[in-house]
């Protein structure tokens, strides 16, 4: 990861305040029918950004977190910088999930906030059994992990996730049997040219995921369930039709020499 100057150090924080002004005025001005009755939890996408972007961020009073790659999100999130600087930091696991790699996500990530891709009964059950025998066997609500179901959106083959169908049974799974885990609400990638249309067809598949979960536990409050979807190109859409957390990288932190996700 390449040293960053002052000035890249600078354009982040600005940078930062220019999203979060651009979250509160894409808010203030959506219909109140459709946006979230929550304020947008902003989660600044670190990936592949040295540990002084994430210092940088943190200082102008940026607390949440996003990684996708497991070893990179266990070194930083134990960084001694990161360690005694952000004591309220708040890691965000985004990453493609798997069922071998749980045991060290949960154990060897300090203030781990949420997994956002859970897709699998597999590693729902997996998370569910470590996160309990890491407290000792004695899960509170506030102890509890918690997790985001990610569905795929667009069907697209490369995209990890489940089928809208697929996704709200899991989601029941575990609520009635991952004690240890706390589920939020459903994750979206979704596909960057659908936002270029205005209104995307992913978010309202995620938006139909949430109405159909909802149905099936008589949850009157719809908006009690969470939506994460939106990112550098496409969170202002994504607000404005509901979105509660919203993933933002390259246009914090800057553009990436690394893959696009999947
Ligand atoms: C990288 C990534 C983001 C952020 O993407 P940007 O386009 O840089 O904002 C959001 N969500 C996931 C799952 C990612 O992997």
């Amino acid at each position: 990861m390449a040293t960053l100057t002052e000035s890249d150090l600078s354009a982040i924080e600005a940078n930062l305040k220019h999203v979060t002004n651009r979250i509160r005025s894409t808010y203030d001005s959506s219909p109140i029918e459709s946006r979230s009755s929550h304020p947008i939890r902003l989660v600044a996408v670190s990936k592949t950004k040295p540990i002084s972007a994430i210092l940088a961020a943190y200082r102008v009073g940026q607390r949440h977190f996003g990684e996708n790659y497991l070893e990179e999100l266990v070194m930083k999130s134990n960084d001694p910088a990161i360690i005694s600087e952000c004591d309220e930091i708040r890691w965000h696991f985004i990453g493609h999930l798997q069922s071998n790699k749980i045991s060290k996500l949960v154990t060897s990530v300090p203030r781990l906030f949420c997994v956002e891709t859970v897709d699998s009964e597999k590693c729902a059950k997996k998370l569910d059994a470590t996160v309990n025998e890491k407290r000792g066997g004695s899960t509170t609500d506030d102890s509890a992990l918690k997790v985001m179901v990610q569905v795929n959106t667009s069907g697209e083959s490369q995209k990890s996730g489940l089928s809208p169908d697929q996704a709200v049974e899991l989601a029941t799974l575990i609520e009635k049997e991952c004690p240890s885990l706390r589920f939020l609400g459903f994750m979206t990638i979704g596909s960057l040219e659908q936002s270029a249309q205005g209104e995307n067809m992913d978010f309202a598949r995620l938006i139909e995921t949430r109405a159909a979960y909802c149905r099936m536990h008589s949850i009157a409050d719809e908006k009690s369930v969470e939506l994460s979807m939106g990112m550098s190109g496409d969170f202002e859409t994504a607000i404005k039709m509901g979105s509660t957390n919203v993933r933002v990288g390259s246009t914090i932190f800057g553009e990436r020499a690394a893959p696009a996700p999947k």
